[in-house]
């Protein structure tokens, strides 16, 4: 049983009507009918989705060399509308009578196989297995709970406090988003972010993680801390959507939060998809006062051609070189370059993840501006914060 989907064939529908996309179906359909055999059966099961049922196979090998076969017939170039379309699809596999005998769940079964073949690149096709099914499952749930995870008040900002390496005060702190799952207990954003990305549940959530900083940043702002700086991590499909400077407008409105004390942070490969397209947009935030900074600087392809274009603030040396130094002459190398570049290009320079006063006397040589890590201060809620910083600030001036 093989489960087949056109992949992306929603964006076809909707960018070029569904005409269009009723054609390409039909196309789809007649290059099924031509790559399979008479004995075999194809039915289109809704959406771009087809069924096919091909029997009399002995082995895995002539399954996945059918597979194969269908993808070739659906790679060449569709010419719908009078343009060339480039459709790909993927498809799941179930076995009868290894995987089950019961006709509904071989269906079903072909489905689950899908979905990995969609979640590991597209343009492919997966197998069935019992394991799979355990993993998919618990995928699907995450997923689900997800949806309602504001609406029950699930979510939750810790903040992050960062010391300014020449005063030893707290200049600020990053929001980090924490789900607490009813069953599964604290979930990491690691893990759930991703999901959050691919079913676009980034952009409500995204919103409201913007929505509650920006509250806290007026609230540390009225409580006496002054220009305490809130940053906020922004996924790539935040910096996509062409009204994130107009909601970020409102936001700022709502909450009363100056946009000088918010801070978006993005990283070198939420940019890279759309360089020009970010560069314009990342542009737009800055002219509205919002500080914007380079996370996980030193992880991603750095193109120095488009960074010198970004109007960036501030960035962020990643965890995994600050680990090495003082010892690691690589690190230390990398490090050292870093802030020199930054420097020159007159930006500011945090170290992430400083965990040992070696590091951080090292980094404070070097002419790093901030560090953060739990040398300083652990990720903790927004009280902990004021009284985490308000301890510093008496220390200060003992
Ligand atoms: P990030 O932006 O690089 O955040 C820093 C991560 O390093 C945080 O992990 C923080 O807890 C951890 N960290 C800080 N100091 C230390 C240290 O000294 N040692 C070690 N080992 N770790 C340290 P966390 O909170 O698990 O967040 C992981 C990532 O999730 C973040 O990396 C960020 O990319 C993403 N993320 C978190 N909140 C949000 C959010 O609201 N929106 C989006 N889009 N992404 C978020
Ligand atoms: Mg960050
Ligand atoms: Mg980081």
């Amino acid at each position: 049983m093989l489960f087949l989907d056109l992949d992306r064939f929603k964006t076809i529908n909707d960018t070029l009507g569904h005409p269009a996309g009723d054609s390409l179906l039909q196309q789809a359909a007649k290059r099924l009918k031509t790559t399979l055999r008479e004995e075999d059966t194809i039915g289109r099961v809704g959406g771009d989705e087809f069924l096919i049922l091909v029997s009399e196979l002995t082995t895995l090998e002539d399954v996945g060399h059918v597979a194969d076969k269908i993808l070739k017939a659906l790679s060449a170039p569709f010419l719908v509308a009078d343009y060339e379309l480039h459709v790909s699809a993927s498809i799941g596999i179930s076995l009868y009578p290894r995987d089950t005998d019961d006709a509904d769940a071989l269906i079903q079964y072909a489905d689950t196989a899908l979905y990995l073949a969609k979640e590991q690149g597209r343009n492919t096709f997966r197998f069935f297995s019992p394991e799979l099914d355990s993993s998919v499952r618990t995928r699907l749930h995450l997923e689900n709970d997800l949806r309602s995870a504001i609406d029950k008040n699930q979510l939750f900002l810790q903040y992050q406090p960062l010391m300014d390496l020449e005063t030893g005060h707290c200049s600020g702190a990053e929001a980090l988003l924490r789900w607490q799952h009813p069953e599964h207990g604290l979930i990491s954003p690691d893990d759930f972010i991703p999901i959050a990305e691919e079913t676009g549940l980034i952009i409500p959530i995204g919103e409201w993680v913007l929505g509650q900083a920006c509250l806290q940043a007026r609230l540390w702002q009225d409580a006496g801390m002054v220009d305490f700086r809130v940053s906020v991590n922004l996924s790539r499909r935040q910096l996509e959507q062409a009204g994130l400077p107009a909601t970020l407008r409102q936001i700022l409105h709502e909450t009363g939060c100056p946009p000088q004390l918010l801070e978006l942070e993005i990283t070198e490969s939420s940019t890279m998809s759309h360089p020009e397209q970010a560069i314009v947009r990342l542009n737009a935030l800055h002219e509205m006062g919002i500080g914007l900074a380079l996370d996980d600087y030193g992880t991603g392809y750095s193109s120095l051609a488009y960074l010198k274009r970004f109007p960036l603030d501030r960035m962020k040396i990643d965890r995994s070189f600050v680990e090495g130094i003082p010892d690691d002459s690589d690190d230390v190398a990398i490090v050292q370059t870093t802030i020199v570049m930054a420097r020159q290009l007159r930006l500011k320079v945090v170290a992430e993840g400083v965990e040992t006063s070696a590091q951080r006397a090292f980094l404070k040589a070097l002419g790093c501006d901030e560090i953060q890590g739990y040398l300083f201060a652990k990720p903790m809620s927004a009280g902990d914060v004021r009284n985490h910083c308000a301890v510093v600030w008496e220390k200060h001036k003992k």
